[in-house]
């Protein structure tokens, strides 16, 4: 069960006291709590885990300092839609709006190689209107002796060209807990020119100490990435991890499946699961077309086959899309064969836009079709 008290409640006052005491003589019930400060007002959450089935929702409402109290579903607790639930769906970051409303392109390297390539890709965006990246500097391998990334060496470089080029936030993966520390020391040594958001890949994303450091810390929003070997309530079952652990400013990847059936492609694409993960959690979702395909192939007409694929997750609605581009793709250290280059960036931009018209338009058509039938606005499983 989750009791939603009334905004700004002070910890130190008796009322916040008296009812945690309350919970607390509750038999077999675990309280847990959880603070979001929020820009305009804090907000407190309180879960009842355990026998909840025997408290009555009324008494829990009547309780003073609780402005609400929702049945939550054993799944999901704290991302999941529930009945009754109408907390909002998105977070702020560095200025910057994340939601299930929202789109951002985070198009840049797969893997940092040197300062120049970094700075032909910050400049291209920032021409081109973009205000988010990706950069990996940290980078799990298949194999031993492939290039592991520049890890901690190039943060100082990426973190300044970023500043001075206006990028807000950096995707980047992490895959040990040093490479927070990491990531914010080279933040703070350079006057925290930009931001990172932490990029869960999905090799880890069933690291469960892994996510649970990352879910306690609250300075960095997390785009954690599908399992691409197991089901998607698994994958949402890791992504509660991190919420579990306070951490509630994450962006949920979809980046295609592993199995041969998706051949000749690199992964199977998974896109149709945007609106489902939409619908059973209030995360903003992203979609990465460049692991998905793996390739610069094209259809006939000449679309390339990322192209064709990022239509396809924005479209359906996707919030974030992560995608690979290269100066040099033939230079690239790793995922070159998937990478686009930076002349091709404002094509892709353009066909993005296209996509989220698309999008809009289908959302005012359904919108148009539901007021006839005078059906509600959202189906909760
Ligand atoms: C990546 O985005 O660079 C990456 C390695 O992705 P994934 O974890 O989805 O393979
Ligand atoms: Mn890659």
């Amino acid at each position: 069960m989750l009791l939603i008290l009334t905004p700004n409640i002070d910890p130190e006052s008796e009322v916040y006291r008296q009812l945690l005491a309350h919970l607390s003589s509750l038999q077999n019930i675990q309280v847990r709590v959880h603070r979001e400060e929020g820009v305009e007002q804090s907000l407190t959450e309180v879960y009842l885990i355990g026998n909840t089935a025997a408290i009555s929702l009324h008494d829990m409402r009547s309780l003073p300092g609780v402005e609400r109290a929702v049945r939550v579903s054993e799944e999901y607790r704290v991302l999941g839609r529930h009945k009754g639930d109408d907390r909002d769906s998105h977070f702020d970051y560095q200025g910057v709006r994340f939601g299930q409303d929202t789109l951002h392109v985070f198009a840049g390297l797969c893997a940092v190689d040197n300062p120049t390539n970094v700075e032909l890709m910050m400049r291209a965006l920032s021409e081109n209107g973009q205000i988010c990246t990706r950069m990996g500097a940290y980078k799990p391998r298949t194999s031993p002796y492939s290039f592991q990334g520049h890890g901690r060496k190039c943060l100082p470089y990426v973190f300044e060209l970023a500043g001075k080029y206006g990028i807000k936030v950096i995707a980047m993966e992490v895959t040990h807990e040093s490479h927070i520390d990491e990531v914010q020391e080279a933040l703070h040594g350079t006057g925290n020119p930009t931001g990172v958001m932490l990029q869960i890949g999905t090799r880890n994303m069933q690291n469960f100490e892994l996510l649970k450091i990352v879910g306690r810390q609250q300075e960095f929003p997390v785009l954690l990435k599908r399992g691409f070997g197991i089901t998607l309530d698994e994958s949402l079952h890791a992504a509660e991890y991190l919420a579990s652990e306070g951490n509630r400013k994450i962006v949920f990847g979809l980046r295609g499946m592993k199995t041969n059936i998706g051949e000749p492609h690199r992964n199977f694409v998974d896109f149709a699961h945007v609106p489902v993960v939409k619908r059973l959690t209030r995360m903003p979702v992203c979609v990465d077309p460049s692991h998905s395909v793996g390739f610069r192939t094209s259809g006939p007409e000449g679309i390339l086959d990322v192209m064709h694929a990022t239509a396809q997750g924005v479209i359906a609605g996707a919030n974030m899309v992560l995608v690979d581009f290269h100066p040099l793709p033939a230079q690239a250290l790793v995922d070159g064969p998937q990478a686009l280059t930076l002349e091709e960036l404002p094509h892709f931009l353009e066909d993005v836009q296209i996509a989220r018209e698309a999008y809009e338009k289908r959302m005012r058509l359904a919108e148009r079709y539901r007021s006839q039938e005078g059906e509600p606005a959202l189906i909760v499983s």
